[in-house]
Parts: C-alpha cells; sequence; structure tokens
C-alpha cells in the first residue's frame, strides 16, 4: 500500500470520507497551487464540512417528504401581492424557529400558501434544521393509527424531532371528535418547543364551527395563535390564472 493509500485508509477509519475519497486530487491541487501548509490544511477541513453539509442537507431534504419542488425563487410577487417578499425575507433568518414561533397562512385555494410553505422549509433545511412536511390529513391518520397500536406517545414525541412540522391544510375536510383530540396532544406537545408551519383556508373565526366548537377546539387555536405570525392571503388563484392566460 502506498503512503498515499495508508493515508486515505487512515482518514477513512476517523470518518473523515470525503477527505480519504478525494486525497490525490486535494493533494495534486495543492501542489499545482503551491499552497503553504496551512492553507493545505484548511483546504482539507473545509472540503470535508462542504461536502458534510451537501449530504446532511440532501438528506434533510428528503426526509422531510415534501410533496413537491416549490423553490422561494419560483414564487412570484407580483401575482401574490398580499404578502411582499420583505415579509418572507425577513422570516429566512430563522429567529422565528429559534424562538419557536408558528407561521400561519391562511387564504382561499391557489394563492400560494402550500408554496410558501415548502419554500421556507426548504431554506430552514438549508440553514441546518430539521423539518417535516404532513398534510393535516396525513397527520391525522397518522396519529389514528398509532393511537389504535397504543404508541401514541411515541408517535408525537418522534414528530417533536423536528424543528419545524409543516401542517399543510388544516381545515379542508371535517374531523372526528378523537382526531381533533389527537391533533391537539400533538400542539399541546409542539407548543413552546417546537415551530409549526400551518397552512389553512379557514379563517380563526370560523375555526370554532370547524372544529363543531367543541372544548378541543379553544386551546388548539389559542396554542397556534400565540407567538404566531399571521399572514393573510387573497388575490386571485395562481392555478386559475395560468388557465385563464396561457
Ligand atoms: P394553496 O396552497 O394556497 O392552495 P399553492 O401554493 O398550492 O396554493 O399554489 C397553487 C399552484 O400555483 C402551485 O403550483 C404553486 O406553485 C403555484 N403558485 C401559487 N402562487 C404562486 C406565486 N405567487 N408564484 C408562483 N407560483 C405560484
Ligand atoms: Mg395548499
Amino acid at each position: 500500500m502506498s503512503v498515499l493509500e495508508q493515508t486515505a485508509a487512515q482518514y477513512r477509519s476517523l470518518r473523515w470520507m470525503a477527505t480519504a475519497g478525494q486525497l490525490g486530487e486535494l493533494l495534486a491541487d495543492a501542489e499545482a497551487n503551491e499552497l503553504s501548509y496551512l492553507h493545505f490544511a484548511q483546504r482539507l477541513a473545509e472540503h470535508e464540512a462542504a461536502v458534510r453539509t451537501r449530504s446532511r442537507v440532501a438528506r434533510h431534504l428528503k426526509q422531510a417528504q415534501f410533496p413537491a419542488e416549490k423553490p422561494l425563487e419560483s414564487f412570484d410577487y407580483r401575482h401574490q401581492t398580499t404578502i411582499t417578499k420583505r415579509q418572507v425575507n425577513a422570516l429566512l433568518d430563522f429567529g422565528f424557529i429559534d424562538q419557536r414561533e408558528n407561521l400561519v397562512f391562511i387564504g382561499p385555494p391557489g394563492v400560494g400558501k402550500t408554496h410558501l410553505a415548502i419554500g421556507i422549509g426548504q431554506k430552514a433545511i438549508q440553514a441546518g434544521y430539521k423539518v417535516l412536511f404532513r398534510t393535516a390529513l396525513d397527520l391525522i391518520e397518522d396519529l389514528e393509527l398509532a393511537e389504535m397500536k397504543g404508541e401514541l406517545k411515541k408517535r408525537l414525541n418522534q414528530l417533536a424531532k423536528h424543528d419545524l412540522l409543516v401542517i399543510d391544510e388544516l381545515g379542508y375536510l371535517p374531523m372526528t371528535r378523537q382526531a381533533r383530540y389527537n391533533l391537539f396532544q400533538l400542539i399541546n406537545n409542539l407548543y413552546e418547543y417546537r415551530s409549526i408551519i400551518l397552512t389553512t383556508n379557514k379563517d380563526f373565526t370560523s375555526w370554532g364551527e370547524f372544529f363543531h366548537d367543541d372544548n378541543v377546539a379553544v386551546p388548539i387555536i389559542d396554542r397556534v395563535i400565540h407567538h404566531s405570525h399571521i399572514f393573510m392571503l387573497g388575490g386571485e388563484s395562481y392555478r386559475l390564472r395560468q388557465k385563464t392566460t396561457g
């Protein structure tokens, strides 16, 4: 085994996989550019860190299970004028996640609620946070199943492992009493501990009716709204506009 191979093997055993895999190229590059010893040492560390970040981001994007690729860069603020780019950009320092605050996007279908939720979620992952995307319906089914298996607590704790949980499309369908209760458990478990992005077509004033005005609704609404940034989105459906203009 050459010294290069031995050294690469040693890096590998230290779990510096990116450096191990590219040691030859990194050396050749250092020689070609006449790097100082210090700069070479720096290059190795930077290379390893950059590759690890890339693969962590890729892994977390996959784990987040976004239903579609919706980058914020493709969000058109000329169409959606009830929220500004400045307002959205202000969220991207992720103070809201650090302070366990929630975002709520309220508005009719097609105005970009899900697009914004995914776009912000993707940026959060790039910034190092763990995110999970679920529709409200998915979550309700998920929790119901866990409940039947007697594993509700365990499942709630798994869901709380993410820094940010996106709950998409709350309010589109009526829920059973048990579903509401499970959802309350979830929101209670995350309250002041993790962040939620919630999208809904229901204004808070009609949430009571949606939750059938029972005693579970009020504490859910209370906990979601407390420490929340609420955005009321309006305007034309983007889907409709695309149909009519092209
Ligand atoms: P909602 O969740 O409010 O019903 P979506 O976010 O799913 O709406 O938007 C519907 C479709 O229109 C999606 O494909 C989305 O990417 C697109 N869309 C909506 N608003 C915009 C916008 N302002 N700029 C670009 N695409 C948009
Ligand atoms: Mg949506």
